[in-house]
């Protein structure tokens, strides 16, 4: 079915929690409503809104937002020990995650409590705990909005990267996510190297999925804002990928400086929290907006903030940092 809304206010829609009004927005629960719904509200000047936790609103919203409902998760094979798990663009990406590990089935635990919906996974290609959406999607369908078809892509052709992937790129503003096909294993494959997840497994007795689960919702709830209680988009910058002889200098002025590998050679991932933490931002408050106080790399709108004022916050930030350590940080958070 396809729901159609004017003047819908959607500050409920976007994690930020900051007042806008969309003049137009649609919903819609099956992808083959596509090419009726796009004849319909055209197709000139629209934007994918799904959960909206990965979104900054600046201004009212004038293109038609396209909110995609289809929550069904449907097991489509099975080949050895993989399972091969078709999801709609609407389900609840941690519905998925609670999905899997009822089932038994091993992959995406490490995504738990990830806000957002599965449609918008591929996009940034979400990650946490050394997992990223990547190792579990096969495939991405989508509709072609100009040309009206629609098409199946295998991962390989998705580009995925750091925070990254086709559809921020080349395919950004032309494709509608339509579902993800995502593969999942019936053998265990624990993937606990990172941070303090394995102190909190084995804290509830071992590497089991519900374990595994359990322990990184319990790190992300003690690390992260709620956006019920304080509006924010999880990390509001990437962390920068910078030249290993950047880093090298950079080591050399703070031998405390966390550095990553990156997944191109040569490259290195700083930590983006740690430059602004030590810019001095870190619990950094300008009016109604604010670095959060156990999370640097998380902006708050700590009540009644416009979109505008936080990006305005976050060009600051930006600035203090290049100014310290003469690197750019940009947002992972798309503006709008
Ligand atoms: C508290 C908090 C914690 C977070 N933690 C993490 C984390 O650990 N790791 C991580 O990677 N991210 C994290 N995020 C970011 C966010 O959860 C992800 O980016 C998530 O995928 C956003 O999903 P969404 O449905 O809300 O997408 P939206 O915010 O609605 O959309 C995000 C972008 O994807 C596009 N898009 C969405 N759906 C579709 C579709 N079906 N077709 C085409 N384009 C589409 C939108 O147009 C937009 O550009 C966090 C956010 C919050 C608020």
């Amino acid at each position: 079915m396809i729901r159609y809304f004017e003047n819908i206010d959607i500050t409920e829609r976007n994690s930020f929690h900051v007042r806008q009004i969309a003049k137009r927005l649609v919903e819609f629960d099956r992808a083959e409503e596509l090419p009726e719904l796009f004849a319909k509200y055209g197709t000139e000047n629209w934007y994918v809104l799904s959960g909206g936790n990965n979104i900054l609103f600046t201004q009212d919203a004038e293109p038609l937002l396209i909110t995609p409902c289809d929550n069904r998760i449907e097991v489509i094979g099975y080949m050895g020990d993989k399972v091969r798990v078709k999801v709609g663009a609407g389900v609840e990406w941690d519905d998925l995650v609670a999905w899997s590990v009822e089932h038994d089935l091993w992959g995406i635990e490490n995504l738990s409590l990830i806000p957002g919906k599965a449609g918008a996974a591929p996009v940034q290609n979400i990650g946490a705990y050394g997992v990223e959406a990547k190792d579990a999607i096969r495939a991405v369908e989508m509709y072609f909005v100009e040309g009206g078809n629609f098409a199946s892509l295998t991962a390989e052709h998705c580009a995925f990267g750091y925070r990254e992937s086709v559809f921020k790129q080349s395919l950004k503003g032309r494709v509608v996510i339509t579902a993800i096909e995502i593969e999942l294993s019936k053998t265990p494959n624990p993937q606990l190297g990172y941070g303090d997840v394995v102190r909190e497994v084995e804290a509830r007795g071992g590497a089991t999925l519900a374990n595994i689960r359990d322990a990184i919702c319990s790190i992300r709830r003690s690390k992260l804002p709620d956006t019920a209680i304080l509006g924010n988009a999880g990390s509001f910058f990437k962390n920068p990928i910078v030249e290993s002889e950047v880093a090298e200098r950079l080591r050399a002025e703070y031998p405390d400086i966390p550095t990553y590998p990156a997944q191109e050679e040569g490259k290195v991932n700083l930590a983006a929290g740690w430059l602004i933490d030590k810019a001095g931002m870190k619990g950094h408050k300008e009016g109604n907006v604010g670095v959060h106080e156990r999370q640097a790399l998380v902006l708050v709108n700590l009540g009644g903030a416009t979109g505008g004022e936080v990006l305005t916050f976050a060009h600051k930030i930006v600035a203090t940092v290049r100014e310290k350590f003469g690197i750019e940080i940009s947002p992972e958070v798309n503006i709008l």
